[in-house]
């Protein structure tokens, strides 16, 4: 089976799924990723505990990952678990990238996201503090 019937069968599910509307467990799971969000960023914004939100920043970050990919298996996977095989790493290293890049001021408090991979001394672009 070559990669353009494999994605063709994926959007023929996908397709035949959505028929008469989306199925009742996506709406469920749109209104519930919303609300997820919607909190984490009021949490991750307006907190300004720097050493609790580092210490739940990578918990969040795996759950959010394992959750997707749940979500992304329970809609397709079952179908066709090779959506599973590109999707698995690409989690990874989302998270692993996310993680990476968030850092936290101890000084100010802020949450600092899409900060540079390898240089670890930083400074905070709200306070100016040196970051740990
Ligand atoms: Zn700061």
């Amino acid at each position: 089976m070559n990669t353009t019937v494999q994605m063709t069968s994926i959007a023929d599910a996908t397709i035949s799924q959505s028929v008469g509307g989306p199925p009742p467990e996506f709406i469920a799971f749109m209104v519930f990723w919303g609300i997820l969000g919607l909190s984490s960023f009021l949490f991750f914004h307006f907190n300004h505990n720097a050493t609790l939100k580092r210490n739940v920043f990578p918990v969040f970050i795996i759950l959010i990952g394992v959750i997707f990919g749940g979500f992304v298996y329970y809609i397709m996977g079952r179908q066709h678990p090779q959506v599973l095989l590109p999707l698995v790493p690409a989690l990874i290293v989302i998270s692993f990238l996310n993680i990476r890049t968030t850092r936290f001021c101890d000084a100010c408090g802020k949450t600092l996201y899409r900060q540079p991979i390898f240089t670890r001394t930083q400074y905070c672009s709200h306070c100016g503090s040196e970051l740990k």
